[in-house]
């Protein structure tokens, strides 16, 4: 799959009545499975004329290839996209009146359902800075997107924001998951505040998901520099109190480390407070700043080339490859790594 696809296109759109979330399905593959309905967006690779009777059929939406103007049915019929491989069978898209969005890709390895953009912690690197808004919404669209994502289905993240600060909402979205997802692991982003107090926590054990990993941010070894991150005091002690309430019921973990200045600093620290505090986690990870929302906002603060500092990473990634963590690079060019770090760069 061509990585570099774009989520959003513009495009023409006769009928449209109101936004709508679908399926999109081919031609092939409604011939193959006889699958048809108004869930479906049926996505025509040319005119659509010769089709007769299929496109009598009740679907959602057509999208055609060709700039026709085409109006012989009563569903919205969508044209002149920028680019038309956008979208593919079994992918989830949403149709407003001037385009469509990608919520999900059914090739793709990295699907995640974004459900708030708010956030109780305002990091100085955040790469989507938080809103304090309402957006309950999200989650009714996530519920949606649920039932059209294929049942093979490997990994599905959750993200946000901050997704525990929809409290019996997520809830709900993971039993949901579980129930229409079974062999589905969830990824769930979250920033582990919530789980210092062991209620919320276990509600959402009660529900027996059989694969959740947790993905938890730690910013330093210390709470003044993990709360100089996440710009909030105390979050250092609610985190690590978190991370052992997970690491207490058998939760995987993996935990995640900006490599900004000040943590690239104090790397080595860092590295060996997780050994000796948190040998129980699965994974490591390590990620590259990605230069977009505060980080960018705020470069001069967060922003240092891994160069300088690569026999720390290094010395420190040996270090924990010689416990039973998981070490992974994330977001930094291989041009910038040695040579025997590649094979843990994502
Ligand atoms: S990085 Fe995560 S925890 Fe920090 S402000 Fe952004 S969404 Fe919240």
């Amino acid at each position: 799959m061509n990585k570099n696809l774009p989520l959003k296109s513009t495009a023409k759109i006769f009928n449209f009545e109101h936004p709508l979330i679908l399926k999109i399905i081919t031609l092939h593959d409604f011939i193959s499975t006889g699958e048809y309905g108004n869930k479906y967006c049926l996505k025509l690779d040319g005119n659509p004329n010769h089709l007769g009777d299929i496109l009598n059929l009740d679907w959602g939406a057509i999208i055609i290839s060709e700039d026709l103007y085409y109006e012989e049915v009563s569903y919205p019929v969508i044209y002149g996209l920028n680019i038309p491989e956008i979208v593919s069978s079994g992918d989830v898209i949403s149709v407003s009146s001037h385009g469509i969005s990608v919520y999900y890709r059914k090739n793709s390895n990295s699907n995640v359902l974004f459900v708030t953009e708010r956030c109780n912690h305002n990091c100085i690197m955040c790469s989507q800075p938080p809103r304090e808004i309402i957006d309950e919404w999200r989650v009714d669209v996530c519920h949606t997107i649920i039932e059209f994502i294929d049942k093979n289905e490997k990994v599905l993240g959750i993200s946000g924001g901050e997704p525990t600060l929809l409290g019996e909402k997520l809830i709900d979205l993971i039993k949901h998951c579980k129930n229409t997802l079974p062999s589905t692991q969830l990824h769930i982003l979250t920033n582990g505040t919530a789980f210092h107090k062991i209620d919320y926590l276990e509600r959402i054990l009660q529900i027996e998901h059989p694969n959740i990993m947790w993905g938890i941010p730690i910013y330093g070894d210390t709470p003044q520099l993990h709360d100089f991150h996440t710009q909030v005091k105390g979050s250092f002690n609610k985190t690590v109190h978190g991370i052992y309430n997970l690491a207490s019921k058998g939760q995987s973990i993996e935990l995640r480390i900006v490599l900004t200045h000040s943590i690239l600093d104090n790397i080595r620290n860092i590295m060996e407070f997780i050994l000796w505090n948190m040998p129980f986690v699965d994974t490591v990870a390590l990620m590259g700043v990605e230069s977009t929302g505060y980080a960018k906002s705020n470069y001069e603060l967060v922003w240092a080339e891994i160069e300088p500092y690569i026999n720390e990473v290094r010395h420190s990634i040996k270090l924990m490859q010689c416990s039973p963590i998981n070490v992974l690079l994330y977001n930094i060019p291989l041009c910038k790594l040695p040579i025997e770090l590649h094979d843990i760069a994502v």
